[in-house]
């Protein structure tokens, strides 16, 4: 099954021009290439017709069990391009592993690993042209799987799908890394105690929200959930974690409760300090720790961590009675922004990979 050949359906692909003014300014999440990736899953005959296929919509029945009770989970990891012209991605098997591991509670499949990274080596390869070699430029990878069976029973699914599409992506931060503001939801949460928090589906997404239109409201870029039992233990992000570092350099970020996401830059980043001699603590954080670390000068950088904007500076934290935590104009923090140009110059070649977290997908143009 890991052996399962691709057939290749070759796209029209966009003209250079065309394709060279996208990838001048993509955005984020805009544009996308010429081709995807399809793989096809049937409790009777496993996965089966590997596809690399133009780019474009899937045919959908109305009844598909998506639709009716979101079945739904995905990846998100990078291609770069390194200055020599040729492509990596960071970390693809701890996506495949992720993935895999929210299969299991959505009641999806599990895929082959070897099958999620061979599925997003065929797609990079084929549309190459579309990994930027700007600054901060890269591909933005989504893997993805769907139950499509046509069924309104409430049951684990019997047919699902596995596609990667892709998207150019520019500077998250254009005109430097901008520290935020970020708001401290209350009273609604993301996910709660044996729920599919630690999974990477859509609807963890969907009930995130409304507590970002709340947050856009208060001036913040972000919101930060806390543990829905306690109210005060801080879990993450909508869609990044969370660390706080203390005076003395140790990181400090939320244990893997059950309720957070095991983010694999959150990973990286701790293995980075570590090798740095850096402290890092996992365990439980709460509001009133950060606030009063911040008061008594204990706690002096915080910052949220993800595959798409890497590193973003934590400035303020905001709640309904008013401004909790504020760094002022000592934020982005200099722990922060180290551990940011480490980790970005892993990912684009400046600096070494002493892990071995790249995989080598493209090599440089000079060398075909
Ligand atoms: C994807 C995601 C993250 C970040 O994970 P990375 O692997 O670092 O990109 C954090 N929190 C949530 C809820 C996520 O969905």
């Amino acid at each position: 099954m890991t052996d399962l050949a691709f057939t290749i359906t070759e796209a029209d692909r966009l003209p250079d021009a065309e394709r060279a003014a996208i990838l001048a300014d993509p955005g984020f999440g805009n544009h996308f290439t010429d081709h995807m990736v399809s793989i096809v899953w049937t409790r009777e005959a496993g996965w089966h017709d590997a596809e690399v296929v133009p780019y474009g919509p899937i045919p959908m029945d109305p009844a598909s069990s998506v639709l009716h009770y979101g079945q739904e989970i995905f990846e998100g990891l990078k291609a770069y391009r390194r200055p020599d012209g040729s492509i990596v991605t960071f970390r693809p098997e701890a996506n495949a592993r992720r993935l895999n591991e929210s299969a299991e509670r959505l009641a999806l499949p599990h895929i082959p690993e070897s099958l999620f990274t061979e599925a997003i080596r065929q797609l990079v390869r084929i549309d190459a042209d579309w990994v930027p070699g700007g600054a901060d430029q890269s591909l933005y990878l989504r893997p993805f799987m769907i139950a499509d069976e046509s069924f309104l029973g409430v049951r684990a699914a019997e047919r699902a799908r596995f596609l990667v599409i892709a998207s150019p992506a520019g500077a998250y931060f254009t005109g430097g890394v901008k520290p935020v503001s970020i708001w401290l939801s209350s009273d609604l949460a993301r996910a709660g105690r044996g729920g599919t928090g630690a999974a990477k589906c859509g609807g963890n997404y969907a009930s995130s929200l409304l507590p970002t239109r709340i947050a856009a409201e208060n001036g913040c870029a972000q919101v930060l959930f806390t543990d829905s039992a306690t109210e005060d233990t801080i879990d993450e992000l909508g869609g990044m974690n969370l660390f706080l570092v203390r005076s003395d350099g140790t990181l400090l970020t939320p244990r893997l409760n059950g309720n957070i996401l095991d983010g694999i830059t959150r990973r990286s980043l701790i293995q980075l300090a570590e090798d740095r001699g850096l402290r890092v603590e996992e365990r439980d954080i709460t509001v009133r720790e950060w606030a009063e670390g911040v008061a008594d000068g204990s706690i002096v950088e915080a910052f949220a961590c993800g595959t798409a904007a890497v590193i973003t500076p934590i400035q303020r934290l905001v709640g309904d009675n008013g401004l909790l935590v504020d760094f002022g104009d000592t934020a982005p923090g200099e722990l922060t922004m180290s551990l940011r140009e480490e980790l970005t110059g892993i990912q684009t070649g400046i600096r070494e990979d002493r892990h071995g977290w790249l995989d080598a997908i493209a090599p440089a143009p000079a060398e075909v």
